[in-house]
């Protein structure tokens, strides 16, 4: 992309986000601390929307050191301070003891159960009281998000969701990144493109697709699917897992 298709692309995306801060506020950005994340992070402080668009992570406690140290340098850099939503310690304890700590290799459901806990619950905290939530997906990561738009209705929420980079690709992030000097997880420059938890996530080698690390163990097309069986049959169905 040239360089001005990149300031273009900028441009969008600065004004799909003082939309949000100007129509669907109070906002919140669910920050993965990872590279698409650090690119919205770096466009709501620079451009002062924090006030209407705020940021938080999802601390599941199973985060790679590098990635909870991206809290700190955020601090650093911008004097903000990103908010940490963590699973319920007593649902935590349950699980373990009931099915063990890595119960999420066994199956696709005892890995949703675990993503529930650790993510789902704390998201549907953390996004009490607003009235829409921002994410850092893009279209072209996975199958999962081929249809992903800027701008979608979160039934499950109740609320307006966007993807202001949905149109972004790989190298327009990095492109961003590297121009403008925003932080950004070292796992990025040791082979993780897409970065979850730390025993879920691996590296991948060069030419796999860049979510072919996360929860590598299962199908391409599960990972942000719930499977069911039917009639004795597995059946795909579509879920919002974030990411
Ligand atoms: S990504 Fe893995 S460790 Fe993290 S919540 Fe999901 S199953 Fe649990």
């Amino acid at each position: 992309m040239s360089n001005q298709a990149l300031q273009e692309l900028i441009a969008k995306t600065q004004a799909t986000l003082e939309r949000i801060a100007a129509e669907y506020a109070p906002a919140a950005l669910a920050s993965s601390l990872a590279a698409e994340d650090m690119v919205l992070t770096d466009l709501i402080l620079r451009g002062k929307l924090q006030d209407r668009i705020s940021i938080f992570t999802l601390e599941t406690g199973r985060l790679h050191k590098e990635t909870v140290g991206m809290i700190d340098r955020i601090r650093a850099t911008y004097d903000y301070e990103v908010a940490p939503y963590r699973p319920q310690p007593e649902a935590v304890e349950a699980y373990v003891q009931k099915n063990g700590a890595n119960a999420f290799y066994d199956s696709v459901e005892l890995r949703k159960e675990c993503c529930h806990i650790r993510k789902m619950e704390p998201l549907n905290r953390a996004l009490q009281g607003k009235a829409s939530w921002v994410t850092g997906q893009r279209r072209a990561q996975s199958v999962t998000r081929a249809e992903l738009h800027v701008q979608e209705r979160d039934e499950a929420h109740g609320m307006e969701k966007f993807n202001p980079l949905a149109d972004w690709s790989e190298q327009d992030v990095w492109d961003y990144i590297r121009a403008n000097d925003v932080p950004y997880n070292p796992l990025h420059d040791q082979g993780y493109p897409s970065i979850g938890c730390e025993p879920c996530t691996r590296a991948i080698q060069p030419g796999e697709d860049i979510r072919a690390g996360r929860w590598w163990w299962e199908n391409p097309d599960s990972k942000e699917c719930g499977l069911h069986v039917v009639d004795g049959k597995l059946v795909r169905i579509k879920s919002h897992a974030a990411s």
